[in-house]
């Protein structure tokens, strides 16, 4: 038996005793703020022992909203460490998600960025956020919006010294809480342990997944509200890497500063970012030669992502994951014996989802349970188990009888494998939009749409785009005598009410009917096959699904 369990804290420890000059650089509005792993180490400790003082005990929850930055990273070592539950929350999504959010995980603080204390002022609702003691704002000054109980992080840690002792935790103890969200309902809550996060960094550290060293400086893109930032903070830790912190809404211009002037040879992201940065590259002169890797997921990458930065000498990997899977499940490295493949299968291979991760199991099943062919063309749904893949929804019994089978998740992904085991999303079983890596409900919209006095029926669809990936268009059918002219106006009023601007449906196409299945539900697939071939919005690429 072990003498000791897997948790978090031995990555910080040698991070500190081994690499305690190597930096953690962050880009804020004043310009880029730089630690140390030293330093790093001191700031964690003094802020676990202000959430000690300020009475946060086992297994409770702690609220982020916030940015890719130090101070946010600082949380991710000190919460769990400290014994409690890092909870991030995804400030992109609508009010009313944030209030389920927060009350469902009965955060008792929550850490706020300056450039977010409007969103968390605009979702804030007594009832909803009962259950938050004190917001501590992530900057200089309080912002001047109405938080209520706010301080400031310095205030916060002032007077805590480094001196702090980490409590011994089990492995099985809650570190961390994200939530994600669905097609109908709630979003969903999952749960990371110590444990499964311990797993997730070892299995990104080994070359059949990131592969991140020590000589490696990781700049992780995907906000650090998305499971993790996709564990890079915690991977790069272990490795002792020196990490960069893009800070709030970086350009690519930003982007392109900070791999140039900080050395970056691994960063990560959703694709519409990669896209920015080479439509970026394309007229300016940039110096990326440091960057090895750029890691790309949450949305298929484009082939042509992974041939421009080959012309650049610069890997792409695609990685698939979810929220449930603490993220990384499969990455589509070039397996043993494709280098002496033709660049073309190569990049076929590469621009799938990839391979699975060592400790990791799946499987393909269709027509309920049985297995397909690993041929590349029979498809079935993707079900997957191991040590850092979750096996239930927190507080969900509803979504835990329909997404698991036993210690399997069923994904609700599509996929292919073809013979190599390159695993191929071809669609998803529910009907959600990916916009830019953010999800988007189209029951939502659609509900919302019908809402509309002059709307009898409402269906949305994600329709493919170049930079976003999908974006929703609205299908309508007008109530007779409804003013055609005003109706698109007058729903887009109605859906800013109430959703974030990123929601709002790119067109409302007029139609008569929403095609139905036999049992009378909207047919989605027979309404995207009816408008396969039609330009709808700006920026639409031919459908690959059909
Ligand atoms: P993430 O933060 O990684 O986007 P979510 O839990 O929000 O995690 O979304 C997971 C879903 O996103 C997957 O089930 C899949 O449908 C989609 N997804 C993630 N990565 C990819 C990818 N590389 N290619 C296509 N779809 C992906």
């Amino acid at each position: 038996m072990p003498g000791f369990d897997q948790t978090l804290r031995p990555f910080l420890w040698r991070a500190e005793r081994l690499y305690p000059d190597r930096e953690i650089v962050t880009r804020t509005p004043e310009g880029r703020r730089r630690s140390t792993y030293a330093e790093y180490g001191d700031r964690v400790r003094r802020l676990a022992s202000a959430l000690d003082v300020a009475g946060v005990d086992r297994g409770d929850r702690v609220g982020t909203v916030c940015w890719n930055h130090d101070r946010h990273f600082e949380t991710y070592f000190a919460v769990p460490n400290a014994g409690a539950q890092l909870h991030t929350i995804n400030p992109l999504l609508p009010d009313e998600h944030i209030q389920y959010i927060v009350g469902n995980a009965d955060d008792r603080l929550l850490f706020v960025d300056p450039s977010l204390a409007e969103t968390v002022a605009s979702a804030y609702d007594a009832d909803a956020f009962a259950s938050v003691e004190r917001i501590v704002v992530v900057g200089d000054a309080l912002p001047d919006v109405d938080l209520p109980d706010a301080i400031t992080y310095e205030k916060f840690l002032r007077g805590h010294t480094a001196d702090y002792e980490w409590p011994e935790l089990p492995g099985d103890a809650p570190a961390g809480m994200c939530y994600t969200s669905g097609t109908t309902g709630n979003p969903k809550g999952v749960e990371y342990t110590q444990q499964m996060l311990w797993g997730h960094t070892m299995a990104m550290l080994t070359p059949q997944a990131l592969g991140i060293e020590d000589s490696d400086v990781v700049m992780p893109v995907v906000p650090m509200f998305h499971v993790n930032a996709w564990g890079f903070p915690f991977a790069a830790t272990a490795a002792g890497a020196k990490h960069v912190y893009p800070g709030p809404s970086p350009d690519p211009a930003d982007l392109a500063a900070l791999i140039e002037e900080e050395g970056v040879t691994i960063t990560a992201g959703v694709p519409t970012v990669w896209l920015g940065l080479l439509e970026h590259l394309e007229d300016r002169d940039a110096d990326l030669s440091t960057l090895e890797r750029v890691v790309v997921g949450g949305a298929a990458v484009p082939e042509i992502v992974i041939r421009r930065f080959d012309d650049m000498g610069i890997e792409v990997l695609h990685a698939w994951g979810m929220t449930e899977t603490s993220p990384v499940g499969t990455v589509a490295r070039r397996k043993h014996g494709l280098e002496a493949a033709d660049y073309d299968e190569q990049v076929t291979k590469r621009a799938k989802q990839g391979l699975i991760v060592p400790g990791l199991e799946f499987r393909v099943l269709k027509d309920g349970d049985e297995p397909i062919e690993w041929d590349g063309e029979d498809f079935g749904e993707l079900l997957i188990r191991g040590p850092w893949v979750t096996d239930e929804y927190y507080g969900r019994p509803d979504a835990n009888e329909s997404d698991f089978e036993g210690s399997w998740l069923r994904t609700g992904d599509i996929v292919t494998v073809d013979p190599d085991g390159y695993v191929e999303i071809v669609d998803r079983a529910d009907d959600v939009i990916k916009s830019g890596g953010e999800w988007i409900s189209s029951q939502e919209l659609e509900n919302a749409v019908m809402a509309h006095e002059a709307v009898d029926e409402a269906a949305v669809i994600g329709v493919p785009h170049e930079r976003w990936g999908e974006r929703p268009v609205a299908f309508v059918v007008p109530a007779e005598g409804a003013d055609r002219e005003s109706l698109p106006d007058g729903i887009e009023a109605l859906l800013r009410e109430d959703y974030p601007d990123w929601w709002l449906p790119d067109a409302v196409e007029f139609i008569d009917a929403v095609p139905k299945t036999a049992t009378g539900k909207f047919s989605k697939k027979d309404l995207r096959e009816e408008f396969a071939d039609e330009p709808l919005i700006e920026g639409q690429t031919p459908d690959a699904r059909e």
